[in-house]
């Protein structure tokens, strides 16, 4: 026998292992969540319609994301985690409540991106009733309202065990996957398509517009920081503006996720 075969693998080794078979387990519980729908409505395909929408959220996403979108007469939607709030991280600072205040007060719609910002994979049921009864508290504090919000999973990641649950408290879920909505559709893992770097990328997303008026549908895209020296994971205003100004000049309905949800006829229902 080797000496290798003896020894274990040092931890960091040990830790990126995990780290990527964790990442597998998601990816693959993501397949299967959209394989096996919860629920499924029929998303209009008669008319192109576009929700820009921003996760966490920075405070650029209100100071540059949110003007752009106003500049050209339209708003957006913005998924909260309150535990992120006022948080210093490298190459961004998060929004605080009265940037949140002032997102509602522009016409902006808040939706809910969990408290504390968990892989939802990895939380139990009771530990996240919990949290998502602390962040209503804090988005009924911005926006007070009677109906249901709309959410956004945190890392995009699904888990089968919270479906009802998340299914009984929002109109609809927002995932990852690169796609557009079209026809029969699951409100509680709705597609997206991610602006991030590099800015090559976001110059390429206007292909998925061009897809969307060939063959109409809801085509839902997210970002973070709109800066001029974004993480990875968001975008310059250029860019930003770039995308908005060409969903409208081709056609799109700009819309936030409940106006569009509204728009398409796909009513809350009582709680
Ligand atoms: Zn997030």
């Amino acid at each position: 026998m080797s000496s290798a075969a003896i020894f274990p693998p040092p931890p960091e080794h040990m830790a990126r292992l995990t780290t990527l078979v964790d990442r597998f387990a998601g990816r693959l519980e993501n397949r299967l969540l959209r394989a096996s729908p919860w629920q499924v409505v029929q998303v209009s395909t008669r008319e192109p319609i576009v929700s820009f929408t921003f996760d966490d959220v920075p405070a650029s996403a209100l100071d540059a994301g949110a003007t752009i979108l106003e500049a050209d007469g339209v708003r957006g939607t913005f998924y909260i985690s309150g535990g992120l709030a006022g948080r210093v991280e490298p190459g961004r600072t998060m929004i605080d409540l009265a940037g949140c205040k002032e997102l509602a007060a522009r016409g902006h719609e808040i939706g809910c991106h969990s408290h504390a910002h968990r892989d939802l994979r990895h939380v139990d049921s009771e530990t996240l009733v919990e949290d998502l009864a602390r962040n209503a508290g804090y988005l009924d504090a911005i926006d007070p309202r009677s109906g249901r919000r709309n959410f956004a999973y945190p890392y995009n990641s699904g888990s089968f065990g919270k479906r009802a649950i998340l299914a009984n408290a929002f109109r609809t879920c927002r995932a990852g996957g690169e796609g557009i909505n079209r026809g029969p559709t699951d409100p509680t893992f709705l597609r997206a398509v991610e602006i991030r770097q590099p800015q090559q990328h976001v110059l390429g997303l206007v292909r998925w517009i061009d897809a969307l008026i060939a063959d109409p549908g809801w085509l839902i895209f997210f970002t973070h920081d709109i800066a001029p020296r974004p993480t990875p994971y968001g975008c310059t205003a250029p860019g930003f503006r770039l995308l908005v100004g060409y969903a409208l000049a081709r056609g799109c309905h700009v819309l936030t996720v409940d106006a569009a949800l509204d728009r398409m006829g796909l009513r809350e229902r009582a709680p």
